[in-house]
């Protein structure tokens, strides 16, 4: 395929913060960006060239959108199937659709890892209170019971601590088809970001190490402190991932490391992640950049990090007592604002994040969380 290049438009289904970053990239090298989504004065439609407001399932809208762009990719997972075939029917849509339907659904994407043969959290498929229990038998307690149409931040999952909790969870959980999961003691999350060209190369950034509050990612710091053997690791899975799925694109690897030092794939994401967002400030080619590189067909930028980092999310609880004192987060000179241009700042919703470099991660990690405590002090 001949490249896309600058100048181009680029279609992005979706408008949150992913998208804002992705467009912000886009424009920073000549792209022209149309972004697609139900939602008016959006995040990614601020700084947008287009932004265009339709249902996902107004499949002649889609068809509209996608006929005025080069190439469509998407920054919400949750894009149906039939939209995505809808815009690949005008324009080449990366990753492809089928990326999408695989890891939009737990079910799906289990099965997936199973027979690629990668290291997954064991799971049982569970349609109904009687499946529960054979497979709280062959799973254990605790376990993790979670809906398989997928929830994200821990939504739609509940912890099954004893047999007795079982129906309980299952009502929780919204009576659905659903997969439980052993629950894994580990010792830390990480997550590797990695991208893929269309000719199969394929580029890593560092693994990170993230830290999560109540199922809400808090703070990543990479490169994470991990042995050298489980980094390399986590890349060639990361690796064997994308290119079994065949992934033009940008995709997040999470993984539990368990206690004794093993990787266990806990979810995917088929696109530049929360974890990432460091790499905008830490890194040669940030995670965005990457992923439009891939979608056009370009040379992938190099994923060198130039310094260690911590990044901290900002929730709109931090809103609570009012705006937060941004000049007191930023008596730190090192210290990077991004903010998302969300309103209103709801608990919980993410509105922004602050990075930081440093000498090394701990470091960063403290100074990270020092400028966000100072932010409501
Ligand atoms: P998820 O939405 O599946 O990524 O889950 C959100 C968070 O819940 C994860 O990042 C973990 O901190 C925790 N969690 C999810 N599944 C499990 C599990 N099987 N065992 C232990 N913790 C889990």
């Amino acid at each position: 395929m001949k490249p896309i290049l600058p100048g181009a438009a680029i279609g992005i289904l979706g408008s949150g913060q992913l998208g804002r970053m992705f467009t912000i990239a886009a424009r920073r090298m000549g792209y022209r960006v149309h972004t697609f989504s139900p939602d008016e004065d959006t995040p990614t439609g601020q700084v947008a060239d287009v932004e265009v407001v339709g249902a996902y399932d107004d499949l002649d809208a889609v068809r509209a959108f996608a006929s005025r762009v080069s190439a469509v990719t998407f920054e919400f997972e949750n894009v149906p199937a039939p939209t995505a075939e809808a815009a690949a029917s005008c324009a080449p849509v990366r990753p492809d659709g089928s990326v999408l339907h695989i890891t939009q659904q737990r079910i799906r994407e289990k099965s997936f890892l199973a027979e690629a043969g990668l290291p997954h959290v064991p799971f049982r498929t569970v349609n109904s209170k009687d499946d529960m229990d054979a497979a709280l038998r062959d799973l254990g307690c605790p376990a993790v019971l979670k809906s398989a149409a997928f929830g994200y931040d821990g939504k739609g999952q509940c912890m099954i601590r004893s047999r007795d909790g079982a129906a309980a969870a299952w009502d929780t959980v919204g009576a659905r088809e659903c997969v439980l999961e052993a629950f894994v003691d580990f010792e830390r999350e990480i997550s590797v970001v990695a991208a893929r060209g269309e000719d199969g190369e394929f580029v890593h950034y560092r693994a990170v190490h993230n830290h999560h509050c109540r199922h809400i990612l808090d703070v990543s710091v990479a490169p994470a402190s991990i042995p050298e053997k489980l980094e390399r690791e986590a890349a060639e899975i990361a690796h064997a991932v994308l290119t079994k799925l065949g992934v033009v694109g940008v995709l997040c690897t999470e993984f539990f490391v368990t206690r004794d030092g093993r990787l266990l794939i806990n979810e995917l994401a088929p696109r530049p992640h929360n974890s990432g967002h460091l790499t905008i400030d830490a890194c040669v080619t940030s995670q965005f950049e990457q992923q439009l590189r891939a979608v056009c067909g370009l040379p992938l930028g190099s994923p060198g990090q130039l310094r260690p980092a911590a990044m901290a999310n900002l929730l709109g609880d931090l809103w609570e007592a009012g705006e937060p004192d941004w000049a007191a987060a930023l008596q730190d000179r090192q210290v990077k604002l991004h903010l998302y241009g969300k309103l209103p700042a709801r608990p919980g919703r993410k509105m922004g994040h602050l990075t930081v470099l440093d000498e090394d991660a701990e470091g960063a990690r403290a100074r990270i969380l020092a400028a966000r405590r100072a932010l409501t002090a």
